[in-house]
């Protein structure tokens, strides 16, 4: 079979089964799965395509609805490559904005606590590009703590990176300089609407929010304050229509300066505040 005959056939499955975006899928699991990328596939399209089996397994797979990140195994992430399998939250694009409002804050270096740390995205990021930043990232999910810890072995910063097994603060001991979390905010009737490959394939835990998608922050904004050193900031992602009712969380005795900020698509996303004695 020649690569434009597999790829046809790899477009075609995949259409038939309504995967957004197949076209492209398809070239990329040719690029994951063969080497070959797209500049090599539009000037070598005639030539024989060796692994044909193996590209259409792939597919197939894809066809399925699982998401293409758990078949090829990574995403980026703030310009990184991240381990990414069925045990974590694939990383979002618009979680770029928590870390890049985190490096903005932590100018100085400090000590920072990831909580529902799940593939490491954050903190591995912090880590790398951020300035004398030493981190600790806690999750419930063991599985999700292995990912974790792959990822910041693959980007050098297992010194500097701490992972604990609990429940939010359960296993934490100490104070940080920064709190940042991307926490599971989806509401639980909602989640049945989302995409298959959301709904089906992605860790439910790391999507579910409780009743009304805001159990996380209620039960972070009830203990973050002991946990942080004076003046020391929380950044929080939320839902695009959680702004009003995470920014009231915020305690006014407790937190100052607390803010929403918008992501690229000119949506809220991320709310910080800080602890203000
Ligand atoms: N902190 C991880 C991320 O941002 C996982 C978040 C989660 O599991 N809800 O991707």
């Amino acid at each position: 079979m020649t690569i434009r005959e597999a790829v046809q056939k790899a477009k075609k499955c995949l259409e038939e089964h309504q995967v957004p975006d197949y076209e492209i899928d398809a070239l990329l699991l040719l690029q994951s799965v063969c080497g070959i990328d797209r500049a090599r596939y539009y000037a070598c399209a005639g030539e024989e395509l060796p692994d044909a089996d193996r590209y259409l397994e792939k597919v197939l797979l894809r066809a399925g609805r699982i998401p293409l990140q758990q078949i090829t195994g990574e995403q980026y992430f703030c310009g990184l490559k991240f381990i990414v399998t069925e045990d974590v939250l694939c990383p979002r694009p618009e979680t770029e904005l928590l870390v890049e409002e985190a490096l903005k804050k932590m100018k100085e270096g400090g000590r920072f606590l990831d909580l529902c740390t799940g593939s490491g995205c954050i903190a591995v990021s912090l880590l790398c590009l951020g300035k004398d930043l030493t981190g600790c990232g806690c999750d419930l999910s063991a599985a999700a703590l292995r990912i974790a810890s792959e990822n910041a072995k693959l980007h050098g910063v297992t010194d500097r990176l701490e992972l604990l097994q609990g429940d939010l603060f359960d296993a934490v001991c100490g104070t940080y300089d920064m709190i940042v979390s991307n926490p599971p905010y989806i509401a639980a009737g909602k989640i049945d609407t989302l995409m298959e490959e959301v709904k089906d394939h992605e860790p439910r835990m790391a999507l579910d929010g409780g009743m009304d998608g805001l159990d996380f922050y209620r039960r972070i904004l009830k203990d973050a304050a002991v946990h942080l050193n004076p003046k020391g900031w929380l950044l929080m992602e939320i839902g695009y229509d959680q702004a009003d009712a995470v920014r009231s969380m915020f305690d006014e005795d407790r937190y100052e300066q607390v803010r929403v900020l918008k992501d690229l698509a000119g949506l809220d996303r991320v709310v910080c505040g800080r602890r203000s004695d």
